[in-house]
Formats: structure tokens, C-alpha cells, sequence
């Protein structure tokens, strides 16, 4: 059961942090296995891509930020094929195929349609553009783990603050006063849109829930910095550190961040729940046959849980959300916050990070595109079942499944650090 955790997990309908716990201890090793199927393990991204926001922008250059590109020979052959043959890479090319993708076609072709539609994540409404594709290079995830990389200080603070400004208003600390993070050294920046600015108090559930994502992104971000440490750089040791996880997120006054990430993982669960019929058909082609049957053997069984039924856990009710009058321009607005967030990342200084910040806010916008959107981005409010529009390209699956893999590794490293933390103070 979770050290210092009990009750409720805030607006998850009726869930607790055991709940949350025992769900976990059946999903993670399906996971687990699913994102080092060779379908799973293969990310295309554009790290390389320039900084929009800054111009003083520079990268880091310690060892452990960057990252291992895969040679071609490692890209799984049927992807290369796609793409030597010209495949669907540019946006006229997706917009058409997702015209034939509607309603009237039969699940199958549907299917086959999402199949062609090539990698990148168009047509994501909480995305920004992408670009060209050429910049894009494929990376193997289990080769460049999420970990320490000793990327700190300024500009990264300088990130975060930029992310946070964004979605609200003020740090959710119990003493912000106190916070190395002041909102003085907010950045000047020139996004499409302008912020959102609000007092908490007078936060809505919609903003609220986006801010709990963030958060809850966050503190994954930083149990996994916690959890792999470098600690001997010359013995190329690594290990946890409980110091650092300590004042990261062990401390009980940071345990907001902690319900933030049981939160987070609990959204994108919902989402993966939700978009479980189209994740069980999607063809995990990668050439490679016998893993590629496992994979989606793995798949079904993950989504057909009899634990992800709903009553309890129901673990988030999207219904509930974009109710008010105002319901669809509050939405527009936290669209366009969203989409300069994803934009932020261009900006991260290290390659690792910037690579894993990257797949993770494409999880995040792809769990809100099954949750929240009509797949056209017609302005018109979801209706129900909106799977039968909805069309997910291969990285958004990708980075969907990883980043939930992300939550619920960090939800099991917080469990294990805060125990060990808690015999630790009790000895001493
Ligand atoms: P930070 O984590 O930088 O936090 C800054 C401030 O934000 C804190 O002072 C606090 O006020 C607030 N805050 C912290 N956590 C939360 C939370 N969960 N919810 C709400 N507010 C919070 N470093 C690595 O070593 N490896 C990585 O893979 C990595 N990936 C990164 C990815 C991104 C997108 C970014 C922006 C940074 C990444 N970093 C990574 C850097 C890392 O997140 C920290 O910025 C760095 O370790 C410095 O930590 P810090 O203790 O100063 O606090």
C-alpha cells in the first residue's frame, strides 16, 4: 500500500491510492513487456529542431544528455519500405486519407486507412504542426533511458516555468514563497496565444485537470531522475539516490505532486481504457512476425483487463468536463495553451530530455484526442462513441503507451523510494 498515501485520488471518481496501487501491480509488467516490443521501441522525433522561443538557446553538452541515434539497419524494415516508397508523409497526403476515414467505412478498412497514414502525429488538434519531415530521426527508447542526465538549473527552470505559465497561475506548493522557482524570472516568450492567468482559487475543473497533467508529468519526470541516478560517474555507477528523491518528491510536504502523478496516471489510463477497441485491431507491423504477434497479444490483454472495467476504477470521467456555456471556448483556450507547451519542448536543452519530453507530450495530447476531440478539429464538441472517427497515427500509439508505461514505473518507484526512505528516517 502506498507509504503516506490514503484516500481519494481527487476527481477520479471514488478511486483510492490502494486501488490506484493494486491496478498498478496488474498493468505495469504488461507494460512493462509491451515497450520493448520492437513496435514500441522505436521512436521517430526531431530533436535537433531549433528553439523558437529563446535566442539564446543552447544544448548541453554532458555525456548523458545525448542521445543514440538507431542505424538504418535497425529501423524495423517495413517502416523504412513505407517511407523509400514516398509514404503518406505530408499533411494533404493525411488530411485526405482522414477524409475517407468516416463514419460510413467498415471498421476493417478504417483500419487499414489508419495503417497508411504514416508515423508522425498529424491531425493531432493538441499538437502543434510538425516539421519537415526529414529533420525526423528514429531512436531505440531502451537504449536511451529516462534518467539522470545533470540537466538543472536555469535553463531548465527556465523550461518548466515556461510550461507552467502556460496552463496557470501559481506553483500548487504549500509554501511558494519559499520556491526557487519565482515567477520573476518568467521568461519573455512570443507564443501564438496568450497565457492563461488565473488565481488558483478561482481555478475551474477544466484548468485544473490540465495543471494536475502537467504536474503529474513532472514528478514522473523527476522519479525517474531519483530512481536512476548516476552515482559514481567515474565507475559509471547508477543507482537511486534517496536524498534526491527526497527533495524531489519524498518530503510530505511535496505529496501534491505525488497525487498529481497518480492523477496523470489515472487520465491516461482512461484513455487507453477509451481508445481499447482501436488499440486491440491496430496492426503492429514491424516485419519482425513472432514479436509482432506478441505485441498485439500483449495489447488485447491489456485493454480486456477485467481490472479496467468500469465501476471502480473508473478512473476518469471525461464527461464531466466542457459542460458550462463557455464549455468550447475553454476548451479552444486550453488547446492553444497545450499546443505552445508542445512547442516549449523544442526548447529543452538536453537531447535526452528533450527526446523523452517530446514522447511525452505527444502521449499527453494523444490521451487528450481520444478523451476530448472530434478527430476533425471542427471546433465541434465530442459527441459519443467518438471511436468511430478516431484514427490514431503509429507515434501517437507509441507514445501513448510509453507514457503510461512512464506513469506507472514512476508510481511503483515512489512506493519502493518512499518506504526505504521512510526505514531510513526511522533508524536514524
Ligand atoms: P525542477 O524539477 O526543475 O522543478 C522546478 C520547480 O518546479 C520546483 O522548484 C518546484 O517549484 C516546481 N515543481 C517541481 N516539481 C513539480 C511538480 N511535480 N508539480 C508542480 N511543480 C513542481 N533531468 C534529468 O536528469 N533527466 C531527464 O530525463 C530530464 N528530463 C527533463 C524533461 C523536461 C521536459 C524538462 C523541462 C527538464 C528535464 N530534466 C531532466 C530536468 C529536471 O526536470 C529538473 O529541471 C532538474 O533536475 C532540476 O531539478 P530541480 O530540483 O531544480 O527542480
Amino acid at each position: 500500500e502506498s507509504c503516506k498515501l490514503s484516500g481519494h485520488v481527487d476527481e477520479c471518481c471514488n478511486c483510492t491510492y490502494q486501488d490506484v496501487d493494486r491496478l498498478n501491480a496488474v498493468v505495469q509488467p504488461l507494460l512493462r513487456q509491451l515497450v520493448r516490443t520492437a513496435f514500441f521501441r522505436y521512436f521517430k522525433v526531431n530533436i535537433y529542431c531549433d528553439c523558437p522561443l529563446w535566442p539564446d538557446d543552447s544544448m548541453c553538452s554532458l555525456r548523458a544528455c545525448s542521445v543514440c541515434e538507431c542505424e538504418q539497419a535497425e529501423v524495423p524494415q517495413t517502416w523504412r519500405r513505407e517511407e523509400e516508397e514516398g509514404w503518406c508523409n505530408t499533411n494533404q497526403c493525411a488530411a485526405e486519407l482522414d477524409s475517407r476515414v468516416d463514419s460510413t467505412v467498415d471498421p476493417d478498412t478504417a483500419l487499414r486507412l489508419l495503417n497508411l497514414k504514416g508515423w508522425r502525429g498529424f491531425n493531432n488538434p493538441w499538437m502543434a504542426e510538425p516539421e519537415g519531415a526529414d529533420d525526423y530521426q528514429y531512436v531505440n527508447l531502451l537504449i536511451n533511458p529516462e534518467r539522470y542526465t545533470g540537466y538543472a538549473g536555469e535553463h531548465a527552470h527556465r523550461i518548466w516555468n515556461a510550461i507552467y505559465s502556460q496552463i496557470c497561475f501559481q506553483q500548487q506548493s504549500p509554501s511558494p514563497a519559499t520556491s526557487s522557482f519565482s515567477s520573476s524570472s518568467l521568461p519573455t516568450i512570443s507564443l501564438a496565444v496568450p497565457t492563461i492567468s488565473l488565481a488558483s482559487d478561482q481555478m475551474c475543473t477544466e484548468k485544473r485537470v490540465f495543471y494536475r497533467l502537467i504536474s503529474g508529468m513532472h514528478a514522473s519526470i523527476s522519479a525517474h531522475i531519483s530512481a536512476n541516478y548516476l552515482l559514481d560517474e567515474e565507475r559509471g555507477l547508477w543507482g537511486h539516490n534517496l536524498t534526491d528523491f527526497r527533495k524531489r518528491l519524498g518530503s510530505p510536504e511535496l505529496r501534491y505532486r505525488v497525487e498529481n502523478l497518480y492523477f496523470a496516471y489515472l487520465f491516461v489510463l482512461r484513455a487507453v481504457t477509451k481508445a481499447g477497441p482501436l488499440l486491440a485491431r491496430y496492426e503492429y507491423v514491424t516485419g519482425l512476425e513472432e514479436e509482432d504477434a506478441a505485441t498485439a497479444a500483449l495489447m488485447k490483454q491489456l485493454v480486456e483487463l477485467p481490472e479496467l472495467r468500469p465501476s471502480c476504477p473508473m478512473p476518469f470521467d471525461e464527461g464531466r468536463l466542457w459542460k458550462g456555456s463557455d464549455g468550447l471556448a475553454l476548451r479552444e483556450e486550453l488547446r492553444s495553451a497545450f499546443i505552445n507547451i508542445t512547442r516549449i519542448m523544442d526548447c529543452v536543452g538536453c537531447e535526452k530530455c528533450k527526446l523523452w519530453g517530446k514522447l511525452q507530450t505527444l502521449g499527453v495530447a494523444t490521451a487528450l484526442k481520444v478523451l476530448f476531440s472530434s478527430s476533425d478539429c471542427s471546433g465541434t464538441l465530442p459527441t459519443s462513441p467518438v471511436l468511430s472517427t478516431l484514427v490514431l497515427e503509429r507515434n501517437e500509439v507509441i507514445a501513448l503507451v510509453n507514457l503510461l508505461e512512464r506513469f506507472s514505473a514512476s508510481i511503483e518507484y515512489y512506493r519502493h523510494l518512499s518506504e526505504e526512505l521512510q526505514a531510513l528516517e526511522g533508524a536514524e
